[in-house]
């Protein structure tokens, strides 16, 4: 009788009402998606933006079935998210190859180093940022004892306190650059310390590729996670259907505004940052700290990915591991990113978008060039070559990571986690550890989910009461 007249309601205001809407196909909605599913649960749909799924993770096909990735791409320990979730959908992983020396390049210098780990950090400074990192919880950094003390500082202002060697020095700026998509100067200590705090108060486990954060592949690049759970909630998922605007958040059946449909929902769970979340009207207006905190949220962690392959990873036979650091360059690190079988040579990288041409044949070219001087001139000869700069690719990821400067996890932090109204916060970001990454992403949308199943149980059951 009851869903009798829900059902002429909903159809009187235009349509049919979904229990869960979920806004963003990238890992952390398809989380959600796929527990609710799980859970029993058919009444939800998947809005995304793109036409296609994955968010930030996404893949270069490089022919017979071997890919690199254009976006995220490693795990390490401690992300058991993550690691599940493959575990459950058949994907495997293995290690990322980190065997033999780096090379670094400065001016005409240049030098080999066997960094043993694949960690470029270490020296004392990092016992002493893994100290403090113990009382920085990484779920909600403001509320550490002395946060206002540390988020008054930059990573580079508490370094430049230190007695840290030129060598350390670099490797702070570019590891920052790396991990947070922002240097030192731009990174609260308060964010950087609850980072490491994530990384089980390890700043070398962050940083490492042997038991660290760079530690693993996935066999089909990232992508495939997402690919595997759309699959199995395709028909609830609405590709090229970008939210523009959510009336009504603050009542019971919440309105979904695309340019096709306006979707009818009694939970909302919004998987994607908050400076996208910002591009979206809401009626009537959000409270003005969760406004506020959406419209200054860092947006500077762009990064431009790059992808060059070989007939074989041609470095290997000398002994080099196919990392090239490249001190005051365009370059700031490449990686070995063949398959697992070495069946191509890939070498991927992360550059400073600026300092190469925006014309990719150009950027290819200088990067070869810098290749064949650290690594031989078998490099000059790429066979293919991709590259995605996150900073124009499109709308929908308006920044790789989310580099917090001093100043913003004490001001606005308590503002990204509570619900509002029918609307949970979800995607990477509000993740309680490993946020910024797909770890985080996965769990945020198992957290997600269970916050929707609850809401709409207690829901039920306080209508039930009112009989
Ligand atoms: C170059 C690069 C390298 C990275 N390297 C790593 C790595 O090695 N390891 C790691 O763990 N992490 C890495 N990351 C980070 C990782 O990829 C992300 O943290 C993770 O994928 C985020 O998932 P998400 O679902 O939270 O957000 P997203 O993937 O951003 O998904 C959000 C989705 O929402 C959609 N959307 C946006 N606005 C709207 C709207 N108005 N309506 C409908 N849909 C909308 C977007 O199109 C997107 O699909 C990297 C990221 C990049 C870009």
């Amino acid at each position: 009788m009851a869903w009798s007249i829900l059902r002429r309601r909903s159809a009187r205001r235009g349509g049919p009402v979904v229990d869960v809407a979920i806004i963003g196909a990238g890992l952390s909605g398809l989380t959600s998606a796929r527990d609710l599913k799980r859970a029993g649960s058919n009444s939800f749909i998947v809005l995304e933006a793109r036409d296609r799924v994955g968010g930030r993770t996404c893949n270069h096909d490089l022919g017979n079935g071997v890919v690199s990735e254009g976006g995220g791409q490693w795990i390490g320990p401690g992300q058991t998210a993550i690691a599940n979730l493959a575990r459950e959908l058949g994907v495997e992983t293995f290690d990322s190859f980190h065997i033999g020396r780096t090379v670094y390049l400065a001016g005409h210098d240049k030098f080999e180093q066997d960094e043993g780990d694949g960690s470029m950090i270490g020296g004392e400074a990092v016992g002493t940022l893994n100290a403090l990192a113990r009382f920085v919880p990484s779920a909600a950094p403001w509320t550490a004892a002395n946060a206002a003390e540390l988020d008054r500082q930059s990573l580079a202002d508490w370094l430049a306190q230190q007695p840290l060697t030129e060598d350390e020095a670099i490797s702070f700026e570019l590891t920052a650059t790396l991990t947070f998509g922002a240097p030192p100067a731009k990174l609260g200590l308060l964010h950087y310390l609850s980072v490491i705090n994530s990384s089980g108060c390890d700043l070398g486990r962050l940083e490492a590729m042997k038991g660290g954060a760079q530690e693993k592949r996935f066999v089909g690049g990232s992508f495939i996670l997402s690919a595997k759970m759309a699959e199995a909630v395709t028909g609830n998922i609405r590709l090229s259907s970008p939210v523009s605007r959510i009336a009504g958040w603050d009542g019971d059946i919440v309105e979904l505004h695309t340019d096709r449909e306006i979707i009818r929902a009694r939970q909302v769970i919004v998987a994607m940052s908050p400076s996208l979340c910002d591009r979206i009207a809401f009626d009537p207006p959000l409270p003005a700290g969760r406004a506020e905190m959406q419209k200054l949220w860092p947006t500077n962690g762009r990064m431009r990915k790059t992808v060059h392959v070989y007939t074989r990873p041609f470095w290997r036979d000398a002994g080099l591991n196919g990392q090239v650091i490249q001190i005051g360059g365009p370059l700031l690190w490449s990686a070995d990113n063949s398959p697992p079988d070495a069946s191509l040579g890939v070498l991927t990288a992360f550059v400073k978008e600026a300092a190469l041409p925006a014309d990719s044949k150009k950027a290819r070219d200088m990067l070869s060039a810098i290749y064949a001087e650290a690594l031989g001139k078998q490099a000059l000869h790429p066979v293919q070559y991709h590259e995605i700069d996150w900073s124009v690719h499109d709308n929908w990821s308006l920044s790789c990571t989310s580099p917090y400067p001093p100043g913003f996890l004490t001001k606005w932090g308590r503002h990204i986690h509570p619900p509002l109204g029918r609307l949970i916060w979800s995607g990477t970001d509000t993740a309680e550890i490993h946020a910024s990454s797909m770890d985080g992403a996965v769990r945020a949308g198992h957290r997600a989910a269970l916050q929707a199943l609850r809401s709409l149980t207690e829901k039920k059951s306080t209508s039930c009461a009112g009989a």
